[in-house]
């Protein structure tokens, strides 16, 4: 599974958290993350992240084109819920796509937990079963 890993900055250590404690089964799926979310894990875990530019640069928006295309299947978005950000219609929009095409989306490590939980239960094969025709990778 292609798997979007997204933090602003106060929830980039509870990103790594989450990462540090679930590697064995994201080291399975293809990585993707924001420029400096995939920046730290990198550091933290050696994991390999494909990674974009910085989210108020463009890295929101980045994942939001993969997500158009069908090429994600979950997205990780520890969100702050208690800070403004500048790029919060890049965050919205992201959001939006997301359920646009009925992605899996946590915005909290509660949800986090759950959905990578899941992930090794075969939970996501629905994803092959419903886009495995139209998608391109
Ligand atoms: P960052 O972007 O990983 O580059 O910090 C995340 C965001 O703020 O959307």
């Amino acid at each position: 599974m292609k798997i979007a890993l997204i933090a602003h900055d106060r929830k980039k250590q509870d990103m790594i958290q989450l990462v540090t404690a679930y590697q064995n089964i994201l080291k399975k799926h293809e990585l993707f993350a924001t420029g400096t979310t995939g920046l730290k894990i990198t550091e933290a875990t050696g994991l390999s992240i494909v990674r974009f530019q910085s989210g108020p640069l463009g890295g929101d928006q980045q994942i939001g084109a993969l997500i158009a295309k069908n090429e994600i299947d979950l997205v990780i978005f520890l969100r702050d819920p208690l800070t403004a950000q500048p790029h919060e219609p890049d965050v919205s929009a992201l959001i939006r796509l997301s359920d646009v095409y009925s992605i899996p989306l946590a915005t909290n490590m509660g949800t986090a937990e759950i959905l990578i939980r899941s992930l090794e239960k075969g939970a996501f094969e629905f994803r092959n079963l419903v886009h495995g025709g139209d998608r391109d990778a």
